[in-house]
C-alpha cells in the first residue's frame, strides 16, 4: 500500500490499493479472497470509476472545465461521481430510480450533487433516458453513463486487476463478481485473461435477472432485492461481454441474505447483499475447483465486495428475511 503511506494532497489520491483478504468459510485447498472496495473514501467500488472517468473525458475534451456531470444512478456511483467532480471544479446532478437507499441519496447531496428521482416503475431505464434529456438542456454538460461507457472497465483494467495480481503474485484462479454495468468484473477478467488465457471467470447475478441470457441460458425475469447487480433489460448493458465469461451464477435474495448475516457475524465483513451474492457463488467455485469439475490455472479464487452494509441499515438488511425491505 505504498501510496497511502505519505500524507496525501486530495482524497482522491485514497482512491484504490484496497485490501484484499481471506474468506475462511471455503474449501482449505482452494482459498476464495475478497477485495474489500468499502476501504474507498466514499466506502465503495464506484470512486473508482467516478476519478477515472471523469479525469479521462476533462483530458480528451469531452467536458470542459467547470462543465456538469449528469449520470443515472442507484447510488454509488453517485458518490464516487460526486467526489470527483467536487475536487475537479464539476458540477453533478444524478438521477436515481425511486427504490433505491435514502443513505446514498444523502450522501451525493451532502458532496453537492442535485438529485432527481425517477419513478420505480420506470426502472434504470426511465433514469438513463432523463439523463440524457437533462444533459441536451444543459451547456457543457456530460452523461459518462457508466452502464456504455468503454472507460468504466478500463478503470478496472488499470487497476482493480493489476492490484489484484499483484497481491497474490499472479497466481489468480478464478474471477467471480457481480454485475450491476459489468464494469469491474470485465475490466479484471480482461486483464486477467492478458495473464493467462485459461483463467476461469464468473459473473454472479440475482435470480430474477437476466444476464445468463448472454451466454444462452434462459433465464426467468422476476423482482429481487440483492441491491446494486442484475439486469431486468440486457440491452441497457453494453458493457458485458460474453467472450470474458464461462458462466453466468444466479444467486436467490434468501442465499444473500444468509451469507451476509454469516459474513458479519463469523468473518466480521460488513457488507451487503452485491457482495454476499458474489462470496456465496466463489465459493461455490473454489468447491468446483476442488472437485475438478472447473479446469482453472491456479487454486484460487477472487471475488469483489463493492461496498459496506452500513449504506442499507434503512431497509432492515441484518433484521429477518422477511423485513429485509426493498
Ligand atoms: N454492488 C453494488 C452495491 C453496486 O452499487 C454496483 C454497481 N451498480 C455493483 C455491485 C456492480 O458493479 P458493476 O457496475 O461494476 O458491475
Amino acid at each position: 500500500m505504498t501510496t497511502h503511506e505519505r500524507p496525501l494532497d486530495s482524497v482522491l489520491e485514497t482512491i484504490g490499493e484496497t485490501p484484499l483478504v481471506r474468506i475462511h468459510d471455503g474449501p482449505a485447498e482452494v482459498p476464495v479472497y475478497a477485495k474489500l472496495e468499502s476501504f474507498n473514501p466514499g466506502a465503495s467500488v464506484k470512486d473508482r470509476i467516478g476519478r477515472y472517468m471523469l479525469e479521462r473525458m476533462l483530458e480528451r475534451g469531452e467536458l470542459g472545465a467547470g462543465g456538469t456531470v449528469i449520470e443515472p444512478t442507484a447510488g454509488n456511483t453517485g458518490i464516487g461521481l460526486a467526489i470527483a467532480a467536487g475536487q475537479l471544479g464539476l458540477d453533478a446532478i444524478f438521477v436515481v430510480p425511486e427504490r433505491f437507499s435514502v443513505e446514498k441519496q444523502q450522501l451525493m447531496a451532502a458532496l453537492g450533487a442535485e438529485i432527481i428521482n425517477t419513478p420505480t416503475a420506470d426502472g434504470m431505464g426511465g433514469a438513463i433516458d432523463r439523463a440524457h434529456e437533462l444533459a441536451d438542456e444543459l451547456d457543457n454538460a456530460v452523461v459518462p453513463q457508466q452502464f456504455a461507457n468503454p472507460l468504466n472497465t478500463e478503470a478496472h483494467y488499470a487497476m482493480t486487476g493489476p492490484e489484484i495480481y499483484d497481491a497474490l503474485d499472479d497466481e489468480v484462479g478464478a474471477i467471480v463478481a457481480g454485475c450491476g454495468t459489468a464494469g469491474t468484473l470485465m475490466g479484471i477478467a480482461r486483464y486477467g485473461r492478458e495473464q493467462d488465457t485459461e483463467t476461469y471467470v464468473a459473473a454472479v447475478e440475482p435470480e430474477g435477472s437476466l444476464y445468463g441470457e448472454f451466454l444462452g441460458e434462459h433465464r426467468e425475469e422476476g423482482a429481487y432485492k440483492i441491491e446494486g447487480i442484475g439486469t431486468h433489460n440486457t440491452d441497457t448493458n453494453e458493457l458485458f461481454e460474453s467472450d470474458l465469461v464461462d458462466d453466468v451464477y444466479a444467486v436467490s435474495d434468501e442465499r444473500a441474505h444468509d451469507e451476509l448475516r454469516r459474513l458479519a457475524a463469523e468473518e466480521g465483513h460488513l457488507v451487503a447483499s452485491s457482495a454476499s451474492a458474489a462470496c456465496v457463488a466463489a465459493k461455490h467455485v473454489a468447491r468446483e475447483i476442488a472437485a475438478g469439475e472447473i479446469d482453472a490455472p491456479y487454486e484460487s479464487v477472487v471475488t469483489v465486495f463493492p461496498d459496506s452494509s452500513e449504506r442499507y441499515l434503512s431497509k432492515g438488511i441484518y433484521r429477518s428475511f422477511d423485513e429485509w425491505d426493498n
